[in-house]
């Protein structure tokens, strides 16, 4: 558990030449996402009472608190929604944990979505339920650990944040802290065609179904970890744009990330004439290993 963290960043030299853009490799950590971060500071604050662990996730969260059930001899159950990639489904299982899929048909349902499961599956077990959507820990998280680390490596020379929106915790709480060091800095968010947190940040709707391949980010009704407070503005990509930017990264950067990082890559290109002369970080939450027979 000590050995999360500490991930490194990266210049983005070859994909943005004639810009200054790092970025932070939270697939280093060793659940292999920026979720062993979350799952370390909630179950610190778990009653100690706790024997079993419930969570809903798009599987990385599921991963991180399967490997630190296995440290702390914990029973964990979590539940994904069936567009999980193969390879998350069978990373939770690897480590013990009991993995309930559950089906898409059933996501337009109240009650029956993954996230309803796993609030159900938490009472009948009297179970610890992290409930990542709704937490405060979420973004206190990344305010305590990840934007102190970051701004430390980067010895505070940076003036655009970039980061993907998944449950909000993230860009929350890494840009609350970025903000309090410097209050001209920018926070711009990252998400899917159609998803719900561009309208929030900007009033700017959105017609359009959302629906979306790349996993961790975008959703269709805002998360309550996510504070739109600390957000500039918030900008959207086309799955083939982060698919595209996701493949670059690995053959021209070396860099084998996930879709959401892809998508946040994508971004970044879209923003690139605002950021001449500007130092940009973002975070790419977790690796591609783990979508190797879907997007590669
Ligand atoms: N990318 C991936 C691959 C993720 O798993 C997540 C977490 N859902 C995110 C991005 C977004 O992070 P957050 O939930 O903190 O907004």
């Amino acid at each position: 558990m000590d050995a999360i963290g500490n991930t490194p960043v990266v210049k983005l030299k070859r994909l943005f030449p004639n810009a200054h853009v790092v970025a932070k490799l939270e697939y280093m950590n060793p659940g292999g996402s920026i979720k062993d971060r979350m799952v370390r500071h909630m179950l610190k604050r778990m009653p100690a009472s706790t024997r079993r662990v419930v969570e809903s996730s798009s599987g990385n969260t599921g991963a991180a608190l399967a490997m630190a059930s296995a440290v702390l001899g914990l029973e964990c159950d979590i539940t994904v929604p069936e567009t999980t990639s193969v390879e998350k489904v069978k990373r939770i299982g690897a480590y013990g944990a009991n993995v309930h899929v559950c089906g898409a048909e059933n996501e337009g349902t109240p009650g029956h979505g993954y996230q309803a499961v796993a609030e159900r599956m938490a009472q009948e077990r009297n179970a610890f339920y992290l409930d990542q959507y709704c937490s405060e820990l979420n973004r206190q998280a990344h305010y305590v650990d990840t934007g102190p680390e970051l701004w430390s490596q980067l010895r505070g020379e940076i003036d655009v944040f970039v980061c993907g929106i998944g449950s909000g915790g993230t860009i929350s709480g890494i840009g609350r802290y970025l903000k309090e060091q410097n209050p001209a800095l920018r926070v711009i968010g990252v998400e899917p065609l159609h998803s719900s947190y561009r309208q929030m940040v900007t009033d700017v709707s959105a017609p359009g179904q959302f629906a979306t391949v790349i996993e961790g980010v975008g959703k269709c009704k805002p998360s309550r970890s996510f504070d739109p407070t600390v957000v500039d503005d918030v900008i959207q990509v086309a799955d083939e744009e982060a698919l595209a930017w996701g493949r670059r990264l690995a053959q021209e950067e070396g860099i084998l990330a996930g879709g959401s990082s892809g998508c946040i890559t994508a971004g970044i290109a879209q923003l690139l004439p605002q950021l001449q002369g500007k130092r940009v970080a973002a975070v790419f939450p977790d690796s591609g290993a783990f979508y190797l027979s879907k997007y590669f």
